[in-house]
């Protein structure tokens, strides 16, 4: 067995246990390890010579009371820093470093470093969450990301190991940027018990497939990089029949949560980090409720990001789980400040709907909706020819003030085409709303 798959499955051991831990205990379990993180940042890592001062009390021991004076920065704020992020040297036993970018689907990407304990850490975290959910982990596993192309249709590529408990499971990967017709042939083609994407890529597969009176031949969907919505959970579980596993991660920050067997929620991967959500307007910490997501990953010694914000907006609950587990819930993810709308009387929502709501009102085959102001949103689609639908301005004024805000006044636009972003992922809503 090698090193790092016996490593990852000690670490899935650890994970079985600490997701029972008591929260005083687990605020201790995740002292421990961000005491060195801090230590090694302040000494090796440019960005942060002074910025954890008030952190430090003169005998250099910690004062946790102090941590909210840290300044939380964004990912704008990490490009500006530059290599400014990146540590000096850092202890051998976090294992070597490697380099990525982020999909730059929201802006320029980040360039990242992580260590060879983060991928441990990562691979660990996924494994718990296909323990959670039971996933077959000798099936096949499709995965169509982002890939820069490096992986084209008609034959993508045969995959890397995809878990831990099977290492041996076969597993093959396309670039997400080939069009769906081309992603269905080729799933149709390799025939995976299991597919990973963005699960705007798993709706329009089901539609494609439904439009050609086929089944999609998985049984598994494993959704990230994009909120899973309800809507598209409804459809994907009704319709098709599909197990689904939601997860949420970012490629600089590892895994931060996944959504619960037992239920809706989803559970903070409290051992990979510490996930603090602030009040819109005050900035404290809460523990019920919405408000901006800050991360501190331990065990990214190459590139510290400590109160780092990647400008998604969660809910959290503190109601118990019915599962048992301690981590803290979260009760949604409500994505990228971009796609979450704001209104007139100050509420917010993520507009989460489906394709096929709004054909009563438009002969359409894509539609995106983009908030202008508080009360006025555009609404582009693309035409459907085989539609005989008229476009009923009126009507889908009335239906999406059902839906999203009865305060709201829409404009309707027809587009040759609604593209997704570079790394490709398909952003249905965005507000220009600040
Ligand atoms: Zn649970």
């Amino acid at each position: 067995m090698s090193v790092s798959l016996e490593a990852s499955r000690k670490f899935v051991t650890v994970l079985e246990k600490t997701q029972y831990y008591p929260p005083d205990r687990m605020q201790a379990y995740q002292r421990r390890l961000l005491q060195p993180l801090l230590h090694h940042a302040r000494r090796e890592v440019p960005f942060y010579a002074t910025r954890l001062d008030p952190l430090f009390a003169p005998d250099q021991s910690i004062r946790w009371e102090a941590w909210n004076d840290i300044p939380t920065f964004t990912r704008a704020d990490a490009q500006q820093a530059g290599d400014a992020l990146f540590a000096k040297s850092y202890p051998e036993q976090m294992g070597p470093f490697s380099e990525g970018q982020t999909s730059g689907s929201t802006g320029t990407p980040l360039k990242f470093r992580t260590t060879g304990m983060a991928q441990l850490m990562a691979t660990a975290a996924s494994q718990r969450i296909f323990d959670w959910h039971a996933v077959d982990c000798s099936a096949k596993m499709a995965i169509i990301a982002d890939s820069r192309g490096r992986y084209p249709a008609p034959d993508g590529a045969p995959g890397r190991q995809w878990n831990i408990t099977k290492p041996e499971a076969p597993a093959c990967q396309l670039s997400v940027t080939e069009t769906i017709e081309n992603q269905l042939e080729w799933i149709l083609k390799t025939r995976p018990g299991a597919v990973t994407s963005y699960p705007s890529i798993a709706v329009a597969l089901g539609e494609l497939a439904e439009q050609r009176g086929i089944a999609l031949p998985f049984h598994t969907f494993v959704g990230q990089g994009e909120v899973f919505s309800d809507a598209a959970k409804t459809y994907l579980a009704g319709t098709h029949g599909l197990k689904l596993i939601d997860r949420y991660g970012a490629s600089e920050l590892g895994a931060i949560a996944a959504q619960c067997p037992a239920g809706s929620l989803h559970h903070q991967f409290c051992e990979a980090g510490l996930m603090e959500v602030l009040d819109f307007d005050d900035g404290k910490s809460i523990t019920d409720g919405r408000g901006r997501l800050i991360l501190t990953p331990f065990y990214n010694y190459a590139m510290p990001l400590i109160r780092y914000e990647n400008q998604d907006q969660v809910e959290l609950t503190s109601q118990a789980c019915i599962c048992g587990r301690t981590l803290p819930s979260i009760q949604q993810i409500l994505g990228r400040e971009r796609n979450v709308f704001t209104y007139a009387d100050g509420s917010r929502s993520w507009p989460s709907m489906l394709e096929g709501e709004y054909q009563p009102f438009l002969p359409s085959r894509q539609i995106q909706g983009i908030q202008k102001s508080l009360r006025d949103v555009e609404i582009r689609f693309v035409r459907d020819e085989a539609s005989s639908q008229q476009v009923d301005q009126p009507g889908l004024q009335t239906y999406l003030r059902t839906r999203l805000h009865p305060s709201i006044t829409i404009d309707i636009f027809e587009t040759p085409e609604i593209p997704r972003s570079a790394s490709g992922k398909y952003e249905q809503w965005i507000t220009l709303v600040r």
